[in-house]
């Protein structure tokens, strides 16, 4: 067939239009299809290009995260804060329109690497990145913003070691965050208050006292729900009854093991539990704050290092894709229910009461335990009969309306944006101080820990309220604020090390408690 080409008025092909012609199949090359090409060549996460022989270096994911910004229109990658030897924490944002603009979406949270020798966190985040930018999964931004944080602790992660630079374990430090890497963290879901927060670990089952029982934990990829009993019970419903049998169907059609996260034991020797209700870790400082979250642990290699990785890699992205998908088929409800339990919170529920010690205690249920027997060398199934999946209050105190706190404490409470307000006046109030009669200990978690003795006294003497300063509970952060205050709460501040000092045999305590009159 002949092409009809235009012809000038003396019959001759028209010079000046094939040059544009050509012009244009240039810039349609240079502009659409050489980076389409290039995409597709250069998109692979440094570990596929070197075919998981070693682990990404923070260079080279430095280098990855901004390629594929530049690449997609989807992605706007920021950074976040940064390390004490001063590397960027990079946060990935994937949204349709303008992130966090639409109260119609719902936004998630996905941050890995807190502990810097859980290698395949962050392998699986940068195999979700480029995963999430293919066409097929576009329909997930319809209703999901996502932030995602491959990296939290680049510097251990440099090193493969757990704790960051200054050898704080960050997944400890949610409650008190002196670390920039905890506080970056929390600065973003205070900017975003993400209803699903998921915090992507590896857990490793090759402890010499599981070897000595004769078998170890073999799942590829486990997941935790929160379990502070203070938290929204149909959120830890949802979580538990609806949300973990569909992960966990969505994982083994992907081929990967997988089970609930169930720290404790070997069985018989110690108790099997559902993790700790501490609120200082990923999870729970964030659940505490009525939020979907979860902590995903993935089965490190003998080395912690390389053993695996492909595999290891590819089951953290198989959870953390099916999480997704999970809240892109329930996105209403979850923002719903979010939302209507926060309520609750910023509503205060002043004279009722909360936990500030609990148990993990037995519901006489049996537990099944997936686990590898070093006698066979094959997987099979143990039944475990000292199995406490509950966690029980042991301890309530009434909910104040606020707290009056020494202005030393300013900082700490800079740090979680807690709403300060002036103080309303003692008309309708009361003020409460403990006094301090004696500090023993206590058994949590298998640990000992502070335990005051005291009384509630009124305050002696005239309050200077200039040197106070005044935290309703009626917030989202409420709880939290509730638990790091109280003297007797075995999460309390007074628990750690740098805030010991508030706790003084035979002195009053000096955070005050303000109640109704
Ligand atoms: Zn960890």
């Amino acid at each position: 067939m002949k092409a009809e080409l235009p012809l000038d008025s003396q019959g001759r092909i028209r010079g000046k239009f094939i040059i544009t012609c050509m012009k244009t199949i240039v810039f349609l090359l240079a502009s659409y299809i050489l980076p389409l090409l290039m995409v597709a060549q250069s998109s692979d996460p440094p570990a596929v290009k070197n075919s998981f022989s070693r682990v990404t270096s923070y260079e080279e994911l430095s280098e990855y995260v901004q390629q594929l910004d530049r690449q997609s229109g989807l992605l706007k990658v920021k950074v976040c804060g940064q390390s004490g030897e001063l590397r960027n924490i990079y946060e990935m944002k994937f949204s349709a329109s303008e992130f966090g603009s639409d109260p119609g979406k719902i936004r998630v949270l996905i941050f890995a690497q807190q502990h810097g020798n859980e290698q395949s966190g962050k392998e699986g985040s940068l195999l979700l990145a480029r995963e999430l930018l293919k066409e097929e999964n576009r329909y997930l931004f319809d209703k999901i913003d996502l932030a995602l944080i491959p990296q939290v602790n680049p510097d251990g992660s440099e090193v493969n070691e757990r704790f960051n630079a200054s050898g704080v374990d960050l997944n400890r430090n949610h409650l008190i965050l002196t670390e920039q890497e905890t506080q970056a963290i929390h600065r973003i879901f205070d900017q975003y208050l993400f209803e699903v927060t998921v915090d992507v670990h590896e857990y490793s089952p090759y402890s010499e006292e599981w070897k000595l029982y004769g078998y170890r934990k073999n799942s590829d990829v486990t997941l935790g729900t929160t379990t502070n009993p203070n938290i929204s019970q149909k959120i830890r419903r949802l979580s538990g009854e609806e949300f973990l049998p569909f992960i966990f169907n969505y994982l083994n059609d992907l081929g990967f093991s997988s089970f609930e996260y169930c720290p404790g034991g070997p069985p018989e020797i110690n108790y099997i539990r559902h993790s700790t209700f501490d609120i200082n870790d990923g999870r729970q400082s964030l659940g505490i704050q009525n939020t979907f979250s979860f902590i995903q642990e993935g089965m490190n290699g003998t080395d912690s290092y390389v053993e695996n990785l492909e595999h290891r890699a590819e089951g953290q992205l198989a959870g953390m894709r099916g999480m997704l998908e999970y809240v892109y088929l329930n996105a209403e409800k979850i923002k719903k229910l979010v939302a209507k339990e926060r309520e609750k919170l910023a509503s205060g529920n002043s004279g009722r009461t909360i936990s500030i010690q609990s148990e993990h205690t037995s519901n006489g249920q049996k537990l099944n335990l997936p686990l590898f027997s070093y006698y066979t060398g094959a997987d099979t199934v143990v039944t475990v009969s000292d199995y406490r999946p509950v966690v029980r209050s042991t301890f309530n105190v009434n909910i104040p309306v606020g707290y009056l706190i020494p202005k030393d404490l300013a900082a700490w409470a800079d740090s979680h944006s807690f709403v300060q307000s002036v103080f309303p006046g003692t008309e309708d109030l009361f003020i409460e101080q403990y006094y301090i009669n004696g500090i023993d200990s206590i058994d949590f978690e298998g640990d000992m820990t502070v335990y005051p003795s005291v009384t509630v006294k009124e305050p002696n003497g005239e309050i200077n309220f200039e040197e106070y300063i005044y935290l309703p509970t009626s917030q989202l952060k409420g709880s939290m604020i509730i638990l790091a205050l109280e003297p007797k709460s075995v999460l309390g501040l007074v628990t750690y090390k740098i805030y010991a000092h508030l706790l003084k045999e035979n002195e009053v305590f000096p955070v005050l408690r303000v109640t109704k009159k």
